[in-house]
Parts: structure tokens; sequence; C-alpha cells
């Protein structure tokens, strides 16, 4: 029988932040009543009238929401079945949808009268992010980021240096994203008065899973309001890509109660055969990860797996609570798609297009050209969650230009 999700999203999570069996706060206890202090003033302030004033005029002037949603005509004429529909998150200040909940956090932090925001960065997307919300608001910023991650990704720390942000570098165990999350809890627990921590998807203990994800649902509302202006219906197929989880819960919660099929986007990598990949919900096993429980790729010890994504914004080894949660109660299916497939679809995107996708979003391309095509016909919304600009150094000196 088909559930009925009408209610769902004012009641999922429930109080302590659990989704089903997923999520929840597993935390030290020094950092219980921080992330409490946190928890009670999102309640009480995000449904206040000054803050959503204020959020709404920020999505409109300064992110240039709403972001369009577009058919791809050309590319869905060479798959020759489904029409492939994008909602362009490439088009939002920044280039990629994370602005859409460092923009939230930021307002919070600055009701809750902080003066600065920290947090970790892998990629560097969350950085830029994050320190563009600080500048917007006139708050420090101070994010953590391992040495391997600074040298490798080179742009974005000048990005976050011209945004006025202080780029902390760490320097022990093996100097990327794990090491950079311990940095940067430390320093936050150094002075949770005046700072506030800032996770980057819908992950980590309660209540950022749920606060994210509220952050994030403007891309649904908008997308589905913009599809059925455009062709009178909903799309039979909404997809996005899955790292953490936050484009995809973004778009999937407006489609929750619809009569859609959803499907999430995993990174398949170089393939299970070398374990190279990042598809936590393809072949990982529920455990405990930074504070919070969900699918996770894990050894026999219950340790995170060392994961692999062409894609750096996918490759984290576990994945937000609710999909946990929506793909046990089937209401979401995963899939995957390899970097071979994620290439191909970058490069479709860029020819058939126009449109120079990230690695990340790529995935969801993939995916939707491979179901197009089975479909025969019918429609499908992708979330194209970012612009390609990061990758175009790694494409060109790796891979060339699709020729
Ligand atoms: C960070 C990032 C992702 C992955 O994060 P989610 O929380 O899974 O959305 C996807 N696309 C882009 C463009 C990103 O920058």
């Amino acid at each position: 029988m088909k559930k009925d999700y009408s209610d769902y999203l004012e009641n999922t999570p429930d109080a302590a932040g659990n989704f089903g069996d997923y999520g929840g706060a597993f935390l030290p206890p020094q950092l219980e009543g921080p992330m409490k202090d946190i928890h009670d003033a999102y309640l009480k302030i995000s449904k206040s009238a000054d803050f959503i004033h204020e959020l709404r005029a920020i999505r409109k002037h300064y992110q240039g929401r709403p972001t369009p949603t577009y058919y791809a005509k050309r590319m869905s004429e060479q798959c020759g079945g489904a029409e492939i529909y994008l909602k362009r998150e490439d088009l939002n200040h920044t280039g990629a949808h994370k602005l859409n909940h460092c923009m939230g956090e930021a307002l919070l932090a600055k009701y809750m009268g902080k003066k600065k925001l920290i947090a970790e960065t892998g990629a560097g997307q969350h950085g830029v992010a994050l320190a563009t919300a600080a500048a917007y608001f006139g708050l420090e910023c101070e994010i953590h980021m391992g040495e391997v991650d600074i040298a490798k990704e080179h742009p974005n720390v000048i990005r976050m240096k011209l945004l006025g942000c202080k780029v902390v570098p760490v320097s022990h165990g093996l100097k990327t994203l794990k090491e950079a999350v311990d940095s940067a809890f430390e320093a936050y627990l150094k002075d949770p008065e005046n700072s506030i921590y800032c996770i980057g998807s819908v992950v980590g203990p309660h209540p950022f899973p749920m606060m994210v994800r509220d952050f994030q649902r403007v891309v649904g509302i908008e997308a589905r309001e913009q599809f059925q202006e455009m062709t009178g219906n909903l799309p039979d197929v909404v997809t996005a890509c899955v790292g953490g989880g936050s484009n995809a819960m973004g778009l999937f919660s407006a489609f929750l109660n619809d009569p859609c099929e959803i499907w999430g986007v995993e990174p398949l990598g170089r393939g299970t055969k070398t374990g190279d990949h990042a598809a936590t919900m393809t072949y990982g096993m529920p455990g405990i990860i930074h504070g919070f429980k969900c699918y996770l790729l894990q050894d026999e010890n219950g340790e995170p797996s060392p994961v692999y994504s062409m894609a750096s914004g996918l490759d984290y080894p576990g994945v937000g609570p609710e999909h946990s949660h929506l793909k046990d109660a089937g209401r979401v299916q995963y899939a995957t798609a390899d970097d071979r497939e994620c290439l191909d679809a970058f490069y479709k995107l860029c020819r058939l297009e126009g449109i120079i996708p990230a690695l990340e979003s790529a995935h969801a391309v993939a995916f939707a050209m491979k179901k197009a095509k089975e479909m025969g016909s019918g429609s499908i919304l992708v979330n194209l969650s970012g612009r390609g600009d990061k990758d175009l150094d790694f494409i060109a000196d790796n891979y060339g230009y699709g020729d």
C-alpha cells in the first residue's frame, strides 16, 4: 500500500532527531549543550516572521532565486526517450546549491548573536559557500582544511581568502577531510558561546540533517511549481546525486507525496571490483559516523572505509540519515553511476546544451540519460546541483575535451 507523506515533513525527524532507525545525536558530553542551544534557537527563530522575511529577500536579491527549470531538448532528443528537465542550481550565486543552506545557517548565527562561523571543508566547496555567507553578514569565518586538500584545491583556497575567511591548515594524520572535521570541532568547543559550527550537508548530529534539509527545500518547492507551470503535469521521475545528500533532499522533499519515482544517484567511481567508490546506500551497512547513524561504508570494526569518486563532493563514506530512512521505507530508490558514465554525461551536456556541469551533478545526468532511454516516454526532473568551473583543470589535464 502506498504510504501517505502529506504530513511527513512536519513529523520527521522526531523530537530526538530520528529519521526512523537513523539520525539522532551521538555526542561527546561537552557538545550536548551547544547542540541543544542550536536546536532550540533554530526551532524558535526559523519560524519567526522576521527570519522568514529576511531569508526570502536574500534568496531573491542576493542569490538570484528562483533558479530556472529548463527543458534540455537536444539532450532529450539524443537519448531518444523521456524528456529531461534540469533544475539549474548551477545558476545559484557561487555556482551550486550549497549557498542555500549556508545563508540559512549564517542568518541563524546572526539571530543567535554569534560572531564567528566555523567549519571544515574537503574540496573547498562548503568552505567557499560559507565564507560567502560570512562576508554577506559581516561575520568572522574559520575554515579547517587538510594540507593535502589545500594543495589540491588551490582555486577554492584563493576564493576563501579573498572572501576574508581564515583558512586553518590541518597537518596531522592523512591531512584530509576527516582530520579537518576533528580540528574544526576542537576549535568550536573552545568558544561555543561566540561561534557556531556549520555543517555542509544533511549529515551530522541533530538538528543539522533537519536544518540543512529545511534550508534546501526551496529547490524542490520552486522546481515543482516551475515544472507544473511548464508542462501542466508532475515529472514521472525525480533524481539528484547523493554525497551527503543535501541537494537531493532539497529536491526530493517536495515530491514525497506525489506519484513520482524518486532516485538518488551515488558514485560508483572505478567500479566495485576495485572497491574504489562511495556508493554508501548500495554497499554500506548501518553504522555511526560524525555523531549520527546512517548507512555507512565501513570495515569489520565499524571504522569508515576509505572512499573514492572523481567528484570530490560525493566521496563521503556515510550519507544523510533521512536518505537511509527513505531507502528502508521504499520511498526513494538508489542507483549508481561510475566515473566513465559521469564523464560521458559531462561532455554530452557541454556539447548538446551549452552547460558545463559539476562532476557531482553529472552523475545525476548520467542516470537520467540511461533512465530516459529505458522509459521511452514521460519526463525526468534532474537537480543540476552545480556548475563545472571547479573541475575544468582536472578534466582538461586528465581526460581532454571530449572529442
Ligand atoms: C557538495 C556538492 C554535492 C554533494 O553534496 P550533497 O550534500 O550530496 O548535495 C553535489 N553537487 C555539488 C555541485 C556540490 O558542490
